[in-house]
C-alpha cells in the first residue's frame, strides 16, 4: 500500500507583490495555500488570488488558519516582533522569505545583489550586461515581478536578484552562484534592534551557503565589509573592487582604467567612457562586470554595454537644463552615504535640496564636501532643524520650504549659470510625499514648470 502524502500547508503572510508570488508558487507547487494579510490586500492582487483559487483573508490573522501551517512564508514588511510572528516561532514553525522559499523550485544559476545603497543599480546595470551579451537571463527580487511568481510561470537560465536583508532574513538554504555586496552602512536599524551588528550578519547571510565553486563580489574600500570577512570563513572564493587597492584577483583602478583580473583574463575599460558618472557608479561598474567576467560576456559586450547604460530613474538623474543649471534628481538618496556619493560626483558648485525624515542621521561625513561645493542648503522638510544645526557653519545660504514647488523656486532664485541644482536629500520620503518616487516625480515636474 502507498504511505498517504499529505498535502503541506502553506501560509503567506502579507498579500503584496512576494506574498502573492509565493502563494502562487506554492499553488502550482501542490501545497495548500493560506494568505493572511492584516492591513487591506491591492485590488489587483486580490483579483489574481481569486483566479488561481487561493484562499485568502485582510484585516486580520486568524490563528487557527495560520498556527496550522507547515511552512510560513514572511513578507519583507513584517517585523519580527508581531504577535503571530512570535506565536509561530513559539511553535517552531519554518518560516521562510519569498527567495528561500523559490530558489528550491529552480536549478538556475542565481547572482544575488544586496548592500546599503547601490543595489537597484547594480542589479539592472548586472541584467542589461548579461542580457546584451544573449545569456536567457531575468531580474527580479526588489525589482519589478516578484521572483517566486517568476519561477512559477517561467524558466529562465539566470536570474539578477535585487536582495533586501529583509529577505536575507528568511534565507536558510538559498546559495547563489554569484553574491555581490556592494556596502553597508547603518540603514534599517529599528529592525534590528538599533544593532548594527545583527544588520551585517544580515547582509552576510548572502554567502553563508555558497561553496569553494561559488564567488563574492564585495567593495574592498568599506571597512565594515572588509572586518566581517577577516573575523568569519567565507567558503566563496573572493573578489573584492576598490578604487584605492590592486589585487592579483578582482577590480581596481589604475590611470583612470577599470581593471579586472580573474584567473589571468584581464578586463580594461577606462572610467571615462562609462554612462554612469561619479565613484560609487565606477565601484558598481567594476561589480557588474566582474559578474559578466565570470559568466564569460565577451569583452566588447561588457564595455558597450556600460557605456550606453542610460541609468535609473531618481538616481543622480538629469532633468533639465536651464539657464545654463543643471537640475538633478537623486530623491532616492534617503541616507547620508548616497548623499555622499551625489555630491562627490559634482562637478559644479551645487545648490543642494536636502531633508525629509531623518532616520538618525550623522552628517559629519558631508561636511568636506558641503565646505567644498555646496553654495546653498534648500531645506525640504517639516522638521530642518538638524541641518540647520549641522550646516549652519559650512554655507552662507540655508533656506527652508515646505513643498517641492517652493523648494526648487528657492533653488532657482540662488543658483548662478553653470551650476548644479541637486535634490539628494538624504532622508525618507514621507513627512511631505508619498514614497521617494513621489518625491522625486514631483521635482521633475517643478522643474519643467521653472
Ligand atoms: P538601493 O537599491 O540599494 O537603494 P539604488 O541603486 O537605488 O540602491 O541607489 C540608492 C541611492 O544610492 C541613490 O541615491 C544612488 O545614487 C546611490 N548609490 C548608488 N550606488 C551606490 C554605491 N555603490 N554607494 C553609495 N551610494 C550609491
Amino acid at each position: 500500500m502507498k504511505p498517504e502524502v499529505k498535502t503541506k500547508r502553506l501560509v503567506v503572510l502579507g498579500g503584496g507583490e512576494s506574498g502573492v508570488g509565493t502563494a502562487i508558487l506554492g499553488k502550482k507547487e501542490g501545497f495548500e495555500v493560506f494568505v493572511s494579510d492584516k492591513g487591506n490586500i491591492g485590488k489587483e492582487y486580490k483579483e489574481v488570488l481569486i483566479n488561481f483559487g487561493i484562499e485568502w483573508e485582510e484585516g486580520t490573522h486568524t490563528e487557527s488558519k495560520i498556527l496550522n501551517a507547515n511552512v510560513v512564508m514572511k513578507s519583507p514588511g513584517i517585523p519580527e516582533n508581531v504577535k503571530i510572528i512570535k506565536q509561530l516561532n513559539e511553535k517552531g514553525t519554518l518560516i521562510v522569505s519569498e527567495i528561500e522559499f523559490a530558489s528550491k523550485y529552480t536549478q538556475a544559476n542565481i547572482v544575488g545583489i544586496t548592500g546599503s545603497n547601490g543595489k537597484t543599480t547594480t542589479t539592472m546595470l548586472t541584467h542589461h550586461v548579461l542580457k546584451n551579451g544573449e545569456l536567457d537571463v531575468c531580474m527580479a527580487g526588489n525589482i519589478g515581478d516578484s521572483f517566486a511568481k517568476i519561477i512559477a510561470e517561467n524558466d529562465y537560465k539566470n536570474y539578477v536578484l535585487e536582495l533586501s536583508s529583509f529577505q536575507l532574513d528568511g534565507v536558510f538554504k538559498f546559495a547563489p552562484h554569484i553574491a555581490i555586496i556592494t556596502n553597508i552602512t547603518p540603514d534599517h536599524l529599528d529592525r534590528y534592534n538599533y544593532d548594527f551588528e545583527l544588520y551585517i550578519a544580515s547582509k552576510f547571510r548572502i554567502t553563508k551557503n555558497q561553496t569553494k565553486n561559488d564567488y563574492l563580489i564585495y567593495d574592498a574600500d568599506d571597512e565594515v565589509i572588509v572586518n566581517y570577512i577577516k573575523k568569519h570563513s567565507i567558503q566563496a572564493r573572493l573578489l573584492p573592487f576598490s578604487l584605492h587597492k590592486k589585487f592579483e584577483n578582482g577590480a581596481y583602478l589604475e590611470d583612470n582604467n577599470i581593471k579586472i583580473t580573474v584567473d589571468n583574463n584581464e578586463f580594461t575599460m577606462s572610467t571615462s567612457d562609462l554612462a554612469l558618472k561619479g565613484n560609487h557608479n565606477i565601484k558598481n561598474a567594476m561589480a557588474a562586470s566582474t559578474v559578466a567576467q565570470l559568466l564569460r560576456i565577451r569583452k566588447t559586450t561588457i564595455r558597450e554595454s556600460l557605456e550606453n547604460f542610460h541609468g535609473v530613474e531618481h538616481r543622480l538623474e538629469d532633468v533639465l537644463k536651464i539657464n545654463n543649471v543643471q537640475y538633478i534628481n537623486d530623491s532616492k538618496a534617503t541616507n547620508v552615504n548616497a548623499t555622499f556619493y551625489a555630491l562627490d560626483a559634482m562637478k559644479a558648485s551645487t545648490v543642494w535640496i536636502v531633508g525629509g525624515v531623518d532616520k538618525g542621521n550623522d552628517y559629519s561625513d558631508l561636511f568636506a564636501l558641503v565646505n567644498e561645493k555646496v553654495r546653498a542648503i534648500i531645506c525640504l522638510g517639516l522638521d530642518n532643524s538638524k541641518i540647520i544645526d549641522a550646516f549652519g557653519n559650512c554655507v552662507d545660504t540655508i533656506i527652508e520650504t515646505a513643498s517641492m514647488s517652493e523648494a526648487v523656486k528657492a533653488a532657482y532664485e540662488v543658483s548662478e549659470r553653470n551650476d548644479n541644482v541637486l535634490l539628494s536629500p538624504a532622508c525618507a520620503s514621507f513627512d511631505l510625499f508619498k514614497s521617494y518616487e513621489d518625491r522625486g516625480m514631483q521635482f521633475k515636474q517643478a522643474v519643467r514648470e521653472l
